[in-house]
């Protein structure tokens, strides 16, 4: 079980309306949020991995205090939410140093999990694993074996693995959810397909998910996709709405009931318990890909 501990306003679907300048003065849900889904999974007794984004611990470090504290693991989400390969590397290599050292500060205990927003870790920003390597980053998350418009990986492996990067690291890689469905892979791993798709379909493609029995499976979803009440932005567009506002008032429910059909931990614990494939792959592998 996976959240990326973000506002609203910081999402890629309505970048186009809101700039990263307007953020202080918008009005944040964040924090009630995040609040509403610790008290979910404390009821049901599930630990999460919340990737934090370092814009939000700067000002809600007491939120972020208080989750370790429940004893959910907290990993990282980058600063400042902005797509890796439209950044250079030196100001991602700043900010993923300075967002892992505001959450060590906080927690008093290493980072060791990364998460890039909008999944943004392509074929044209693999150089980041290196920056995530040499930051102490051991394992990633942000790598979608799909074909997508903004991110992906197609027929990259759907198991986790592990990367050698181009200076020689190795970083292990926990990709996020697919079912195999007539030859395409579909995202079975939470977000916008959860709202979207009816909950049986959903439960049906996470159980159908590859690999489902055999290892864990990767689950996410925001703490803003539980809040119907939040700010709408009617200028967004048609496609960036529906991504972003379909079916907000039924996710708390589904998540409930997704809590009570499956079993889910941290991603820490799920990896360390699952006896992974031996899979390396060099990440210039994973530019030939198909
Ligand atoms: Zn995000």
């Amino acid at each position: 079980m996976s959240i990326d501990v973000e506002d609203y306003f910081h999402v890629a679907a309505l970048s186009g309306v809101i700039r990263p300048d307007q953020w202080d003065s918008l009005p944040s849900r964040v924090e009630q949020n995040t609040e509403r889904l610790l008290e979910l999974f404390d009821k049901h007794h599930v630990k999460a991995t919340f990737f934090v984004l370092g814009w939000v611990a700067e000002r809600f470090p007491a939120l972020i205090r208080k989750l370790a504290d429940h004893g959910h693991e907290i990993a990282s989400h980058g600063y400042s939410h902005q797509l890796i390969y439209k950044q250079t590397q030196g100001v991602f290599r700043e900010e993923t140093l300075r967002s892992k050292a505001l959450l060590e500060d906080i927690t008093g205990e290493a980072i060791e999990g990364y998460r890039a927003a909008s999944y943004s870790i392509t074929r044209d920003s693999l150089w980041a694993l290196d920056i995530l390597s040499e930051a102490g980053f051991t394992w990633d998350s942000s790598i979608f074996p799909i074909r997508h418009d903004n991110y992906g990986i197609p027929d990259s492996p759907s198991a986790p693995y592990s990367i050698e990067t181009a200076s020689g690291a190795i970083i292990r890689e926990f990709p996020l959810t697919t079912a195999h469905i007539m030859g395409l892979s579909i995202p079975a791993a939470g977000g916008g397909y959860f709202r979207q798709f009816p909950y049986p379909v959903f439960r049906y493609l996470f159980r159908n998910a590859t690999g489902f029995g055999a290892r864990p499976q990767m689950f996410y979803l925001h703490p803003w996709e539980i809040d119907p009440e939040q700010p709408r932005y009617d200028n967004a567009s048609w496609f960036s709405r529906f991504r972003h506002y379909t079916n907000l008032d039924q996710c708390y429910g589904r998540l409930e009931r997704l809590l009570g059909d499956f079993r889910f931990g941290t991603v820490s614990e799920s990896y360390n318990a699952y006896e992974p494939d031996k899979t390396l792959l060099r990440s210039d592998q994973l530019i030939r890909l198909a």
